[in-house]
């Protein structure tokens, strides 16, 4: 269940959270015309910041551009609606997800007249993804009997409503065969992503993760450790990956905006060489949780006050 908040932002003006609903023949709907965003919103010392705020709504920005939505409100204005929504709350964390999709107007699959793109934040308290003890023990997943999107087909590099029924189709068969999350594979058969997290992989201390082009949602919690992982002195590669490298490497793990940084144990019951985190995954975590509690400097700028200065 979600922990319903109070407000949430909707075309410009906040409303009651019970009153923020749609027709059924909203067009995104029926067709998963829409984009999104998941955003975390963490508490520190000087306030609830939010993680990567600007560069999550450029990628929504970019996602409408893959679509041609016509989106009516730039960043700037996105980002403003976003604080509000968390202030409105009175929330010091929170997960946000902003939402622009196609709404209500004609069911033709492109309206000759397009129907209007209705934009709406909503902001709430939202826990660890893949349950608490997943953070330090690290999860159990398998790979997937389904394969990512196939390229030219439907883009994964835009965060599109439609695209999430190839990750459901992921993460429930995983889930109703006991794992906690499944991994999918590229239409070459090479490793992707996980249904809503990026994969990661240390083999002889180097940090391997699948490139843009094996069909994956290119993750700002991805872009965030890399650029840690170097800053760090670890080699980060991003290159194509071959399956049987999830039963070779010496440590896996996820990485989302709600996963954040989750260890994994095993793959398809084979137990990883680290058996959950090991020492890059530990160090990662490290660095990337002290973000939050100041023990890591945010020489990015990575992290954006949340309550109006
Ligand atoms: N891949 C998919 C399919 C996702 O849904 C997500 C979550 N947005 C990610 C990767 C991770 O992206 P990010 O780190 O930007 O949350």
């Amino acid at each position: 269940a979600i922990n319903e908040a109070e407000y949430i932002w909707r075309n410009g003006e906040l409303v009651r959270w019970a009153d923020a609903q749609v027709h059924v023949l909203t067009h995104a709907l029926h067709y998963g015309t829409s984009v999104f965003e998941g955003i975390r919103v963490y508490e520190t010392s000087s306030g609830p910041v939010g993680f990567r705020l600007t560069d999550h709504i450029r990628r929504l920005h970019d996602s409408a551009r893959i679509y041609a939505f016509d989106l009516p409100y730039d960043e700037a204005e996105l980002v403003a609606a976003c604080k509000q929504a968390v202030t409105a709350n009175k929330l010091v964390s929170a997960y946000l997800r902003p939402i622009a999709f196609m709404g209500y107007g004609s069911i033709g699959v492109v309206p000759a007249a397009d129907n209007p793109i209705d934009v709406c934040i909503a902001a709430f308290a939202w826990g660890a993804y893949l349950g608490e003890t997943a953070r330090t023990e690290g999860v159990d997943v398998c790979v997937s009997s389904w394969n990512r999107m196939a390229p030219n087909t439907a883009p994964t590099g835009a965060k599109a409503g439609g695209n999430y029924l190839s990750s459901y189709l992921i993460s429930r068969e995983a889930k109703s065969r006991g794992y906690a999350e499944g991994i999918g594979l590229d239409v070459d058969g090479r490793l992707s992503e996980g249904a809503g997290e990026n994969l990661f992989l240390v083999k002889n201390g180097k940090l391997l993760t699948p490139p843009a082009s094996s069909s994956i949602l290119q993750g700002i919690t991805r872009d965030t450790i890399i650029e840690i992982a170097r800053t760090e002195g670890i080699e980060v590669v991003e290159q194509t990956l071959p399956r049987e490298m999830l039963y070779l490497c010496d440590e896996a793990f996820f990485t989302g905006t709600a996963a954040e940084v989750t260890p994994i144990r095993s793959v398809d019951d084979k137990p990883t060489r680290a058996a959950g985190a090991g020492p890059v995954t530990k160090l990662l975590q490290e660095r990337f949780f002290g973000l939050f509690d100041g023990t890591t400097k945010d020489q990015w700028g990575w992290l954006e006050p949340m309550q109006s200065q």
